[in-house]
């Protein structure tokens, strides 16, 4: 996986040239030392650009902008007041996301000493109000930041939506492998792979199972003996039947050589149904995968093998993956979530243990799979993309991961369990009304705010269920939101 921090986001601060030389100096050296300062909390490298003071200079510093493949996006600012019709012709083009930092370089009034001068130099709440004006006016999906440019919570919020804006980036890349169509009569997990495209940037391909047999049966004893040493570090070896977990190795190998050699997808899509070929579900060697970045969608789900490749990416490969609503304790409020088989060891909180259990489903031999029992986060998201016909629904629902309450020795399959924003009862009301689909990407890494920004920067319709989610008011935002989108597409 790419490093994040070889991405960049270009620094650019408003001015205009009525304040004289001087003046302009100091908003240079300003603006550079902040943007110093900011870069070293953030996990993209933050660069200061350059002081635009008339349209010319905003085109040149977004064609720039545009240009640069590294550059994920930008951050803008006004020292001083800055006329923002200049700023038209430039946005115009702009084809990246920018974030309006409402910033200030002296923290405090020096009240003491304060005079006309300082006032002039220093006027960001004059000038990020005429610059704010016309954004809104151009309808930009940006992002507006407050705060202290030193301000822990500024810096944390900026350096969230700069690893929204490497993901937006990443997004557009995103390439998934599909070894089968949808689940026969299956709804939700269908969508229009055109749109996606566009909207996205994701590619879904799709490849016959034999294609993947024909790598599968090319892997050699020691490639997989290479890859099991790997598993003896990282996993315990719970079963005696080491020709089941090599089975599951060598299809690890083979999906992983497919993915690099057919032009790099990070998208896995298999379906427990369209296994010709191979004689157990891939189980361990979704889980291993998952662990190294991949995105999974099963029973043909492809958007939500893109969008884990994309939260992945965002949360650096940890807590984050496939989840399925599975089934609930009504007593307590909570959700056990899991999968037939491929949950992502990411999720673990004790040492997964390679384990061979039957399968009720899909007529295929016992498979080798990772049980564990998931992590405690108070702090996660539940994520969700469905196909409304006219356009992408992005559903994010904030979730408390809860350590198991109690032990469950005969689960054979890796697990999460976790409680429902606002509350069970309108946490769950409001994600079937929604329309949210058992798959979901779960994650204790990514936020949501990320979530909705990415959502935002996607120009698509983003529902958030959260501590403040009131149904009937949920409802009606719904309902608002098709006219909405009804008009907007
Ligand atoms: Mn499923």
């Amino acid at each position: 996986m790419e490093n994040m921090k070889k991405k960049v986001v270009y620094w650019i601060t408003g001015s205009q040239t009525l304040y004289g030389a001087d003046v302009l100096e100091h908003v240079a050296q300003h603006s550079e030392e902040m943007a110093e300062y900011v870069n070293k909390y953030m996990p993209v490298t933050v660069k200061y650009l350059t002081t635009c003071k008339s349209s010319d200079e905003i085109e040149a510093a977004v064609a720039k902008v545009n240009a640069d493949e590294d550059c994920v996006g930008i951050i803008t600012w006004c020292h001083t007041f800055s006329p923002a019709k200049m700023w038209i012709r430039g946005f115009k083009k702009l084809q990246k996301p920018m974030c309006h930092f409402a910033t200030q370089y002296n923290e405090k009034l020096p009240y003491d000493t304060i005079d006309m001068d300082f006032m002039n130099e220093n006027q960001a709440a004059h000038g990020d109000r005429e610059f704010g004006y016309i954004v809104a006016r151009l309808r930009m999906d940006n992002k507006v930041v407050v705060g202290y440019y030193k301000d822990e919570a500024a810096l944390k919020e900026i350096a969230d939506w700069c690893r929204v804006a490497a993901g937006y980036a990443f997004s557009k890349k995103v390439k998934v492998c599909r070894f089968s169509d949808n689940m026969r009569d299956v709804a939700v997990t269908e969508g229009d792979k055109v749109e996606a495209h566009m909207d996205f940037g994701w590619q879904v391909d799709y490849y016959p199972i034999g294609d993947l047999v024909e790598y599968i049966n090319k892997v050699t004893d020691a490639d997989v003996d290479a890859l099991m040493a790997e598993y003896d570090k990282k996993y315990t070896m719970g079963t005696k039947r080491i020709d089941v977990v090599r089975e599951q190795a060598k299809y690890e190998i083979a999906i992983d050589r497919f993915c690099k050699d057919k032009g790099g997808y990070i998208g896995i899509v298999d379906h427990f149904g369209a296994l010709h070929g191979l004689n157990q579900l891939p189980g361990l060697a979704i889980q291993d995968l998952q662990s190294k970045g991949y995105g999974f969608g099963a029973e043909g789900d492809w958007k939500i093998a893109a969008l884990g490749a994309v939260m992945q990416y965002m949360a650096d490969q940890k807590g984050t993956g496939l989840m399925e609503d599975y089934t609930y304790d009504l007593a307590e409020g909570t959700c056990l979530g899991a999968h037939m088989l491929e949950v992502s060891p990411q999720f673990a909180a004790t040492k997964p243990e390679i384990q061979v259990h039957p399968l009720g489903i899909g007529g295929k031999s016992d498979p080798a799979r990772l049980v564990f029992e998931g992590i405690a986060a108070p702090e996660a998201v539940a994520v969700s993309m469905v196909d409304m016909g006219d356009r992408m629904r992005l559903i994010v629902q904030k979730i408390e991961l809860i350590k198991y309450p109690h032990k469950m020795p005969n689960l054979p399959v890796g697990g999460l369990m976790w409680k429902y924003k606002p509350n069970f009862k309108e946490g769950v009301a409001a994600w079937i009304y929604a329309g949210g689909a058992h798959h979901t990407v779960v994650s204790s890494v990514v936020t949501a705010q990320q979530m909705v920004d990415l959502g935002n920067m996607w120009g698509i319709e983003v529902v958030l269920i959260d501590e403040n989610t009131k149904i009937e008011q949920f409802k009606k935002d719904l309902m608002w939101a098709d006219v909405v989108w009804k008009n907007k597409r």
